[in-house]
């Protein structure tokens, strides 16, 4: 069985003394054995995050590029990232992937440095709503995993996280039947191009419009593994998101 796995992604969110608020509520959230628990605050407030919360409540960072140093003005390298003592970094959110340019070959190639440099990777794909009404969401995912696969990527420290563009900040959530559709695909394409043993082992987590009202739905699906959280996990709120399976 796969533990659940909730992330906390508060975008470009947050000032020191709202984040004392979001760490004082995840803080009192008490341990939760049966859940991994990970936020990723902007990059400016990743030390102080790491150095406030208890409970085993890991931090992520948003982003990360390709190298481990050098002239890259404005980046971070998975090796700061470890440096800091933190374990994950979020890869190819749509934000990025959409806002920022980013392609699956860039995304691929961070990927699998920040894995090679020993980071945990929240690797993110999703199709736009005019793709899914093109009947595209399958290829589109598949397509962006595909580009992990072609760069012969270990999924030993991978979770995928399922955000259609379409339920990101917009309310419209998946319905726990669209999004359950889509993670089969999903472990399917995992047990025919990489191995059953992969597809069996690997957390596929849901984004897109995550609250508490709708989490304990969609955290029933067989191969809905946990969530990726934007707006909700700034609330107190996100604590029943993370409890949405117990
Ligand atoms: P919302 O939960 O605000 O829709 O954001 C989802 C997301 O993008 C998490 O990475």
């Amino acid at each position: 069985t796969r533990k659940f796995f909730v992330g906390g992604n508060w975008k470009m969110n947050g000032d020191i003394p709202s984040i004392d608020g979001i760490v004082a509520f995840l803080n009192q959230s008490g341990a939760n054995d049966a859940v991994d628990i990970v936020v990723a605050p902007p990059a400016p407030y990743l030390s102080y995050v790491k150095s406030q919360v208890k409970n085993n409540i890991k931090v992520a960072a948003q982003n990360c590029y390709k190298v481990p140093k050098g002239a890259f003005t404005g980046e971070i390298s998975p090796a700061m990232i470890k440096d800091l003592g933190l374990e994950w970094v979020v890869l190819g959110h749509s934000e990025r992937r959409h806002v920022f340019g980013e392609s699956d070959e860039l995304i691929a190639d961070k990927t699998i440095h920040a894995l090679e440099s020993g980071i945990s990777v929240i690797f993110c794909i999703g199709e736009k709503l005019e793709e899914r009404e093109a009947g595209h969401t399958k290829d589109v995912n598949f397509r962006q995993l595909q580009a992990i696969l072609d760069k012969k990527v270990d999924f030993t420290n991978i979770v995928i996280a399922y955000e259609p563009v379409w339920a990101i900040g917009t309310g419209k959530t998946a319905s726990p039947e669209q999004a359950q559709e889509v993670h089969e695909w999903i472990r399917q394409f995992l047990r025919e191009k990489v191995s059953s043993e992969v597809a069996d082992k690997t957390r596929i987590i849901y984004g897109g419009s995550v609250t508490a009202d709708n989490a304990a739905e969609l955290a029933k699906k067989n191969d809905i593994d946990g969530f990726l959280v934007g707006g909700a996990s700034l609330k107190p709120d996100f604590v029943k998101i993370i409890n949405a399976r117990s």
